[in-house]
C-alpha cells in the first residue's frame, strides 16, 4: 500500500495542476445558470469533463435526466466512496447558493483522487444531484436515490458547500411541511352570520394553536415552526367558506419532529371541531436532519487543516446550532457522510442573493474552491488507503 502522505501530495499537485480548468468550470455555469431539474447544459459540461478523465458516467441516473454517477476503479475489488455535486441555480440571481463552485469542486477532487486509483483498491464516484432547491420533477433528487436504494452500496460520501466562513461536520434540521384546508359555509356576514361556518376563524385559531405549541417544545431540539395564513376568503360582508395555512415544520430531531408534525395537526383538528368546520391536513416530508459522523468529519477536517484554513475546531462545529436544511442530509440518515463550509465572502453577505452569486467568481471565491477541493480529494483517498477508517464510520452509523 502506497504512503498516505506521499498519495496526499499527489492528489494536491492533481488539483493544482486542474486549477485553471476548474475555474472555467465554475465561472461557466456561474454565467449560464440552470434553474432545479433544467440542468442539462451544467450536467453535459461536467460528465464530459469526467468522461475525459477516464470515468465511467451513467446519465440519466434513475430516470432524473439531469443526474448522473461518474466512476473510477482502483486496481482491485474495494470500498466504494462519493463526492456528491450540485449544480442547480435559483430564480432571478443565478448562483446565489454558489452551486457552481460545489460542481466545479466535485470533478476536480474526483479527478484527482483518479490519478491515485492505480495504487489502491476500491473505487471513487462523483454523483451529479440535480435540484437541491427542490424544483420540478428532480427536486430533492437525492432523497428520491435514498427511496431507490441508490446509495445502499456506497460507503461514504463528502461534500462541500460555499458559505461565509469555513467549518466541517455542520448540522442541518429535518424539514416537514403541512398545509391545512379549512372548509366552511358561506353567508351574509351581517344580515345571516348565523348561517354561516367560517374558516378564516378556523384557520386563525389552528394558527395561534400552533404558536401556543412553541412554549413547551424541548429547547435541545432546535424546533422552528414558520407558516402563513396563504388563503382567508375573497369579501369582508361574506363569511368564508375556505381558508389555507402553510407550515414549514423544522426539527435537529427526526422523531421529535414526527411528534410536534402530529401536534400541530392536532391544532388544526381541534380548530376545526372548536368552529364546526371541516379540515383536510397534508403533511409532507421535505428532508432529514443531517446525521452527524464523528470519524468522518474529523477526517475531512484534518484535510483542511492541514492547508492552514482556519476554523472552529470538529467538535465545536458539530455541536453548532443548525441553521437550515438539505437533501444531504437525508443521505447522511442511510450512508456515513459529512460535509464541509468554504469561506467564500465576508460574514453578513446573505445566502441566496446575487452578492453570494458573485462572490462565487472572486478570486478569494475560487481559492476557496480549491483548497476545499483538495480536501475532498485527500478524504477520498485517505479512506481508500486506509479502511479501518471507513469501519469507524460504519460502526458510528450503526451505532447512532
Ligand atoms: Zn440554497
Ligand atoms: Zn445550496
Amino acid at each position: 500500500m502506497a504512503d498516505l502522505v506521499e498519495l496526499k501530495k499527489h492528489v494536491q499537485e492533481a488539483v493544482e495542476a486542474l486549477r485553471e480548468r476548474l475555474n472555467e468550470v465554475a465561472r461557466w455555469i456561474y454565467s449560464n445558470p440552470e434553474l432545479g431539474s433544467e440542468e442539462f447544459r451544467a450536467a453535459e459540461l461536467l460528465t464530459k469533463e469526467l468522461e475525459r478523465h477516464g470515468f465511467h458516467v451513467k446519465r440519466g441516473l434513475l430516470g432524473m435526466p439531469t443526474a448522473f454517477c461518474a466512476t473510477y476503479k482502483g486496481r482491485g475489488y474495494g470500498p466504494r466512496v462519493a463526492i456528491v455535486a450540485e449544480y442547480d441555480a435559483l430564480p432571478g440571481m443565478g448562483h446565489g447558493c454558489g452551486h457552481n463552485l460545489i460542481a466545479a469542486s466535485a470533478i476536480g477532487a474526483g479527478i484527482a483522487a483518479s490519478s491515485v486509483m492505480g495504487e489502491l483498491e476500491g473505487e471513487v464516484l462523483v454523483v451529479g444531484t440535480p435540484a437541491e432547491e427542490g424544483r420540478g420533477p428532480s427536486g430533492g433528487s437525492k432523497v428520491i436515490m435514498v427511496d431507490k436504494g441508490f446509495w445502499d452500496d456506497i460507503d461514504a460520501a463528502v461534500m462541500l458547500h460555499p458559505s461565509t466562513r469555513w467549518g466541517v461536520g455542520y448540522r442541518a434540521l429535518g424539514i416537514w411541511n403541512l398545509t391545512m384546508e379549512f372548509e366552511g359555509q358561506t353567508s351574509h356576514a351581517a344580515a345571516s352570520p348565523h348561517e354561516g361556518v367560517n374558516a378564516l376563524n378556523a384557520a386563525t385559531l389552528a394558527y395561534m394553536a400552533t404558536h401556543m405549541l412553541r412554549q413547551e417544545a424541548r429547547r435541545d431540539a432546535n424546533l422552528v415552526i414558520h407558516g402563513i395564513i396563504s388563503e382567508g376568503g375573497l369579501a369582508s360582508n361574506v363569511i368564508p367558506d375556505r381558508a389555507v395555512c402553510n407550515f414549514g415544520i423544522r426539527s435537529s430531531d427526526e422523531e421529535y419532529l414526527r411528534e410536534m408534525v402530529d401536534k400541530v395537526e392536532r391544532c388544526a383538528e381541534g380548530a376545526a371541531l372548536a368552529l364546526g368546520a371541516k379540515v383536510r391536513v397534508t403533511k409532507k416530508k421535505l428532508y432529514s436532519g443531517k446525521k452527524i459522523n464523528e470519524p468522518l468529519v474529523e477526517v475531512l477536517w484534518h484535510n483542511y487543516n492541514s492547508q492552514g484554513v482556519e476554523m472552529k475546531t470538529w467538535k465545536e462545529s458539530i455541536n453548532g446550532m443548525p441553521m437550515a436544511s438539505t437533501d444531504f442530509g437525508d443521505v447522511s440518515q442511510r450512508i456515513p457522510a459529512a460535509g464541509s463550509n468554504i469561506k467564500i465572502a465576508e460574514p453578513g453577505t446573505p445566502g441566496h442573493s446575487r452578492q453570494m452569486a458573485d462572490a462565487s467568481i472572486t478570486p478569494e471565491g475560487l481559492e476557496a474552491m480549491i483548497v476545499g477541493t483538495k480536501a475532498l480529494a485527500m478524504t477520498l483517498v485517505e479512506l481508500l488507503a486506509e479502511p479501518e477508517k471507513l469501519k469507524k464510520a460504519k460502526e458510528c452509523f450503526d451505532n447512532h
